[in-house]
């Protein structure tokens, strides 16, 4: 007996009728990127393990519980990538990508990390990301997050809050940790077992608990803001100077502190009220030191990753639409001669007409059956050839959303004609749900 096989939980497929929403993303991120002068590159969905332990840390859900890894057959502890900074990093240290340059980059796909799968969260999930290397001020902080919210407005969505937090240098957060941990210990009965644990490893991280029961404790502890070292003040008050002058909205949250240990001074989350649990659609900061820890000069450096599923699910959720296109012509083709005349006609039209969409109808079929399959297909115009018409040297033109009447039109002249009914709005693809 054969098991039925099935996606793994949390590894989706992404069908075909869903893909505009995807592309209309996609196509938008990066033609901003571009406009930004933001260069894509793409690095392994798969690395050493100890990249990731060694970058974002070893105290951090992620590595602690999230991560696939696994030996491979030459005994190499490797990862799939659970975020794409790491990877990128990695490379850019190894092809000398920040030897006396600085690098604007973005780059784009699946990440890997073993959650609980449910709404919005899953195993297998899409990022972009963007990333700055090499620059250190709070300009490059402002623009990153200008070339978000341009990304929001470009696809129509409202209501992305931004809410911002400095986290200091290691020095400010070493110092600022002390307190945190005399804090909490004078407490301790209050925390929750997570947090207990993270008292040691990672006290920052109960300020992030979700746990309403920690809901007070946390509220009043000593806020990071207020432990800053000048220097990290002083960014952090000219990016919120730069933000209000490019006319973005920005939330000071102390509490903001991310999972992951990479994060410097400038520290940002884009959330939304319109997805539940999952509020966060894009996230990131600066990573000064990441550069360094993993190998290479010291260089400072900022970016931001937003998941794709999210941002897919909010324009849903906003009824904006991404129309799959249809090809705009249907050849109906019947008779053995008018199948073979058919397909060569067919490229002719592509060669002419770019663009355009041409579906070839296949495995013949009655003409009724043809016609059915043309009115279907979404497109708006059919051309029939039968035996007769092969034999002509001519299409029956039959417009299927109008009630246009049906003429033939030779060979030769179809490309003309037809780009002339294009220009009149007449031939191009519909999508009405069909
Ligand atoms: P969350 O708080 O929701 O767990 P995160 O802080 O772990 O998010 P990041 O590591 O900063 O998220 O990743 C950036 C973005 O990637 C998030 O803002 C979110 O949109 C998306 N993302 C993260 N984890 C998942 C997941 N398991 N499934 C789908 N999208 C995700
Ligand atoms: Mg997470």
């Amino acid at each position: 007996m054969t098991t039925k096989l099935q996606a793994i939980r949390g590894m989706n497929d992404l069908l075909a009728g869903e893909l505009p929403y995807w592309q209309r993303v996609e196509a938008v991120a990066r033609e901003l990127f571009a406009d930004y002068g933001y260069r894509e590159m793409r690095v392994p969905l798969v690395e050493h393990a100890d990249l990731f332990r060694r970058s974002i840390g070893e105290h951090t859900d992620i590595v602690e519980k999230e991560m696939y890894s696994f030996d491979d057959r030459g005994g190499d502890r490797l990862s799939l990538r659970p975020e794409a900074t790491a990877g990128l990093v990695r490379a850019a240290i190894e092809h000398g990508l920040l030897h006396n340059q600085k690098q604007r980059l973005w780059t784009s796909g699946p990440m890997f990390r073993h959650e609980r799968p449910q709404q919005g969260r899953y195993r297998q999930f899409h990022q972009i990301d963007c990333e700055a290397l090499g620059y250190a001020g709070p300009d490059i902080d402002a623009e990153v997050i200008q070339v978000s919210a341009r990304l929001w407005r470009k696809l129509g969505l409202e209501g992305i809050r931004l809410s911002v937090n400095s986290l200091g240098t290691p020095e400010s957060r070493r110092l600022y940790r002390a307190v945190l941990v005399d804090y909490f210990e004078a407490r301790r009965d209050a925390l929750d077992a997570d947090s207990r644990r993270r008292l040691d490893s990672n006290p920052l991280r109960i300020l992030d608990s979700k746990n309403p029961a920690m809901r007070d404790v946390v509220a009043g502890a000593p806020r990071l803001l207020d432990h800053l070292d000048e220097e990290s003040r002083r960014h952090f008050d000219r990016f919120l100077e730069l933000l209000a002058a490019s006319g973005i909205a920005a939330d000071v949250d102390p509490a903001l502190v991310r999972g992951l240990d990479y994060y410097t001074r400038t520290v940002f989350e884009w959330r939304t009220t319109a997805l539940g649990a999952q509020d966060a659609v894009c996230s990131g900061g600066r990573y000064d030191g990441l550069v360094e820890q993993l190998g290479g000069e010291p260089t400072p450096a900022i970016g931001w990753a937003l998941g794709i599923e999210r941002i897919v699910a909010l324009m849903q959720a906003a009824g904006i639409a991404a129309a799959e296109t249809a090809p705009a012509v249907y050849l109906v083709l019947s008779g053995e001669r008018a199948e073979a005349a058919g397909l060569a006609l067919a490229e002719r039209l592509r060669d002419a007409l770019p663009g355009l969409g041409v579906l070839a109808n296949m495995d013949g079929g009655s003409f009724k059956a043809q016609l059915k399959r043309a009115d279907k297909s979404g497109a708006s115009v059919a051309l029939i050839v039968g035996d007769d018409e092969a034999a002509r040297g001519v299409a029956t033109v039959k417009w299927l959303r109008t009630g246009a009447e049906q003429q033939a039109w030779s060979w030769d002249e179809l490309p003309r004609r037809l780009a002339a009914a294009i220009e009149r709005g007449e031939a191009s693809g519909t999508n009405d749900g069909r």
